[in-house]
């Protein structure tokens, strides 16, 4: 489009400028590189030091027919040391031009590193806009554990059409937009798809515009007003159909739902505000100004994701208990964040007890029965019961390929029954309460979660955490 050209010109007259006058104005500033990696200790390069990001602006053009991104990311960051260069995470795409505050910055591509030096060095605190323009084809990327994610193209079948969807636990995100891309980094977003006309585009939050541009385009603008970590941003284009709505409390409801999945999805989706309103009473308010769902052509991924107020299902959602379980997830992983990968199960043993819970509440057998199927092996009450869940402990994978293993879910789960067993009930939904209340908007640690319960009921936990949360053995 015609204005990222002028930025460019723009941006290199600058970058002229700044090259003929360093010389003379004396550094003030002193920086240093930040670094290219957080040291999760599962995804030691994912995010990067030095700076913590407020805002994503992002502006991306699509055309599903050929799969080709036309972006500009403007990232608004806040300097946590003097920085002399900075890293984004950016996987494949052709990065055309960056400029910080304005000016023309220099920028090199190492692997998924995009490491930019601005003009003149940054100071600690300071706060400053980067924007970066890039191209071309995003591409999926292949988790340790073998499955898929960035940036997957669909397939709407009998329409015809084709679409595409971003999805990015853990690192995908970086297939589709430069950024800090570690849940430790929080950050609001706007983002705006433009797509051919026909299509739908959908994200995260709320819709505030949807704009024919004359052209043959549509554009769609989401904002997200609450905080979010990348790996729960999505951009989903399809031919879909919209339905909305408003959940009993009043929370707006945004679904988009891939022809062919539509009849198979009603049932589920029509439970969808019966279903936040249920999570508001079990684990408070809910958290977000936004809620709903994303159904992408089936066998498009090998899961559901959690994808922040908006889920995206592979297929209608097969039953009720996986629509509770990612709308879990909005207080469990996208209000409260982990710290690092290595804090998973607060996100996957919340998300799944919420299932158990869901069951306890409507008829079906209760958390405890959960429970004891599990620890009996009795699939009768619980189809996982067969699963190896005791393989590791929950708080502990061995490695990035485990963190989806059932240990993660099921013995994460069995660590909040545990906890409700020593406790009682009302302490303990009073801590579920709490740790959403006290936490939200932000990261916690396992660390965090166990101080926390402790502190909140006032008992001593350390039996729990030592033979649930972190011990080898398979807990009796
Ligand atoms: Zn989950």
């Amino acid at each position: 489009m015609e204005h990222r050209a002028l930025t460019r010109l723009a941006a290199s007259a600058a970058a002229a400028l700044i090259a003929l006058t360093t010389g003379c104005t004396g550094a003030t500033v002193q920086g240093r590189p930040g670094a290219s990696g957080l040291r999760d200790p599962y995804f030691p390069k994912a995010g990067n030091g030095g700076y913590q990001v407020e805002h994503y602006d992002l502006d991306l053009d699509y055309d599903p027919a050929d799969g080709q991104l036309d972006g500009t990311a403007v990232i608004t960051a806040r300097a946590t040391q003097g920085l002399s260069s900075f890293n984004l995470d950016l996987s494949g795409l052709r990065v055309e031009g960056v400029t910080v505050e304005g000016a023309g910055a220099r920028f090199n591509r190492s692997g998924n590193e995009l490491t930019v030096r601005p003009a003149e060095d940054l100071k600690k605190g300071e706060v400053f806009r980067t924007e970066v323009d890039y191209s071309g084809k995003p591409k999926a990327v292949t988790d340790p554990d073998g499955s898929q994610e960035g940036w997957i193209r669909t397939d709407e079948g009998a329409a015809g059409a084709a679409g595409a969807v971003g999805v990015g636990e853990p690192v995908g995100s970086m297939a589709w937009f430069p950024g800090n891309h570690h849940p430790s980094d929080k950050a609001t977003y706007d983002i705006k798809l433009t797509v051919p006309k026909g299509y739908e585009a959908v994200s995260n939050g709320e819709l505030t515009s949807r704009t024919d541009t004359g052209d043959g385009q549509t554009e769609f603008a989401w904002h997200s007003a609450e905080p979010m970590a990348s790996y729960l941003a999505t951009a989903a284009i399809g031919k879909f159909k919209v339905t909305t709505g408003k959940t009993p409390s009043g929370v707006a409801v945004y679904n988009a739902v891939s022809p062919g999945e539509e009849a198979r999805s009603a049932p589920r989706l029509a439970r969808l505000p019966e279903i936040v309103e249920w999570g508001g009473g079990r684990f408070g308010p809910y958290p977000f100004s936004t809620t709903g769902a994303i159904v992408v052509p089936a066998e498009t991924l090998a899961y559901a994701l959690e994808t922040q107020t908006r889920p995206v299902f592979s297929g209608a959602p097969s039953e009720d208990a996986l629509v509770v379980h990612e709308l879990a997830h909005q207080w469990y992983g996208n209000a409260v964040s982990p710290k690092s990968w290595k804090d998973m199960w607060l996100n996957e043993g919340f998300a799944t007890y919420a299932e158990w819970l869901w069951s306890e509440d409507h008829g079906g057998p209760t958390a405890q029965q959960h429970f004891d199927a599990l620890l009996a092996g009795d699939t009768a009450v619980d189809s996982e019961a067969g699963s190896d869940w005791s393989a590791f402990p929950p708080a502990a994978p061995p490695g990035p390929e485990q963190l989806s293993e059932s240990p993660v879910y099921l013995r994460g789960a069995m660590v909040l029954q545990r906890i409700r067993q020593e406790v009682g009930d009302e302490k303990f939904f009073a801590l579920l309460r709490g740790w959403v209340a006290d936490h939200k908007y932000g990261n916690a640690s396992t660390a965090d979660f166990t101080a926390y319960a402790e502190k909140k009921t006032g008992r001593d936990l350390k039996k729990v955490w030592d033979v649930w949360l972190y011990g080898e053995a398979r807990p009796r």
